[in-house]
C-alpha cells in the first residue's frame, strides 16, 4: 500500500550550519496513529513542518500519497495541503468571538464549498467530536478540552488524509489530554492518519507507534500491535 506520507533521506539545514533533520526516512500508512517524541531541539517540529509540506527539505524527498511534492509549484502545494492535511496546535488558534460552528466551517473556506454546506458539514464534524451541544459557543465560553475538540473538528471537517498535531495536549490537564487522545484514536480508527508531537511520555505511551527523535535523527521507531496493549 502507498504510505500516506513518506520522508526519504530527508535533511533540513538552517542558516548558521544547523542540521535540524539528518537523513531521516520514515513512512506512515493510512489510519496510523503516531507519536513523534524526543527532547527539545531534536527536530520534531521540523519533521512535522516537512510532513505537512509547510517547509521544503534541503535534500531528500517528501511524498504525500506517493507524490513527490518537490515537483509541485507553491500554488499546487498549498491546494494539496488544504485538501489533504489538517493541522492542530497546542494553543488551539480559534478565531475569538466566532462561534464553534463558524470556526469549524472556516476550515472549508478554501475548498469552494458553498456557505450552507460548510455549516452543515461543520455541525457534523462538531457532533463527531462530541460538541453537538456547543455549536453557538464562542471560544471564551469553552473549556480548554472543548476548544481543542473544536480545533480538531476544524482540522478534519474537510476529511483530510492526515492530521498533524503539534503538542495537542500541551495546554490541557492530563485527564482532558487523555480525552483528546481518545478522540484522535477514534479518528485514526475511522481512517484518518494522525501524527502528533509530544514531549509527554505518558501521552506517547497511549499511542501504538512512537518515532523517537534525537539530534535530528530517528533514534527508534517502535510499533506494536494494538491488541498487545
Ligand atoms: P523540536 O521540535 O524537537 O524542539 P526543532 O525541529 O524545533 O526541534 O529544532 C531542531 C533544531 O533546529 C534546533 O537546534 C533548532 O534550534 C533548530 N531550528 C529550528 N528552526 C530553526 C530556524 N528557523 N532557523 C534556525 N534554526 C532552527
Amino acid at each position: 500500500m502507498t504510505p500516506v506520507v513518506e520522508l526519504r533521506e530527508v535533511t533540513k539545514t538552517y542558516p548558521g550550519d544547523v542540521t535540524a533533520l539528518d537523513h531521516v526516512s520514515v513512512a506512515i500508512e493510512s489510519g496510523e496513529l503516531v507519536a513523534v517524541v524526543g527532547p527539545s531541539g531534536s527536530g520534531k517540529s521540523t519533521m512535522l513542518h516537512l510532513l505537512g509540506t509547510l517547509d521544503r527539505p534541503s535534500s531528500g524527498t517528501v511524498l504525500i500519497q506517493g507524490r513527490d511534492v518537490s515537483r509541485l509549484t507553491d500554488r499546487k502545494l498549498s491546494a494539496l495541503r488544504s485538501r489533504r492535511i489538517g493541522f492542530v496546535f497546542q494553543q488551539f488558534h480559534l478565531a475569538a468571538g466566532v462561534s464553534a460552528l463558524d470556526n469549524v466551517a472556516d476550515g472549508l473556506l478554501y475548498g469552494g464549498v458553498p456557505p450552507a454546506e460548510r455549516r452543515r458539514r461543520a455541525r457534523r464534524a462538531l457532533e463527531r467530536v462530541g460538541l453537538g451541544h456547543r455549536l453557538g459557543h464562542r471560544p471564551h465560553q469553552l473549556s480548554g478540552g472543548e476548544k481543542q475538540r473544536v480545533a480538531i473538528a476544524r482540522a478534519v471537517v474537510g476529511e483530510p488524509a492526515m492530521l498533524l498535531a503539534d503538542e495537542p495536549t500541551g495546554a490541557l490537564d492530563s485527564a482532558t489530554g487523555t480525552g483528546v487522545i481518545d478522540l484522535l484514536r477514534e479518528l485514526a480508527a475511522g481512517g484518518t492518519t494522525v501524527i502528533l508531537i509530544t514531549h509527554d511520555r505518558d501521552i506517547a505511551d497511549l499511542l501504538p507507534r512512537q518515532v523517537r527523535m534525537r539530534d535530528g535523527r530517528i533514534e527508534r521507531d517502535d510499533a506494536w500491535a494494538e491488541v498487545a496493549r
